[in-house]
């Protein structure tokens, strides 16, 4: 699976692998009643039971939240000497500095200042 690292934000391929194991059962009250007590998933067989999807759902199930490299090909790029890191940081505006502004115009000051 294509996916981008976490950690250094370059593309990584994860494997995924999934290893389950599914019962079918006659229809869905019988599954849901079954699959309570049961290690194994029980299902409700039906005609138009899609194989694919199923397959499908479970290995999204299996990505990572929060891909990463085992080990990253290059070091985070963090350092405040690279010159593109500071431009950006320039151009926004501090979260907490706004914050701060905001709080400051609030009247309900118990000094009154
Ligand atoms: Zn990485």
């Amino acid at each position: 699976m294509p996916l981008t690292c976490q950690r250094c934000l370059t593309p990584v391929e994860l494997d995924l692998q999934v290893d389950r194991r599914f019962r079918f059962a006659a229809d869905e009250q019988t599954a849901a009643a079954e699959d309570e007590d049961s290690d194994e998933d029980v299902l409700a067989a039906s005609h138009d039971f899609d194989l694919h999807a199923l397959i499908e759902d479970e290995l999204l199930m299996e990505i990572p939240i929060t891909p990463r490299h085992e080990i990253c090909p290059e070091p985070a790029r963090f350092s405040m000497e690279d010159a593109d890191f500071s431009a950006s940081e320039e151009e926004r505006p501090n979260p907490f500095a706004v914050l701060g502004a905001l709080r400051s115009r609030k009247p309900d000051d118990p000094n009154g200042q």
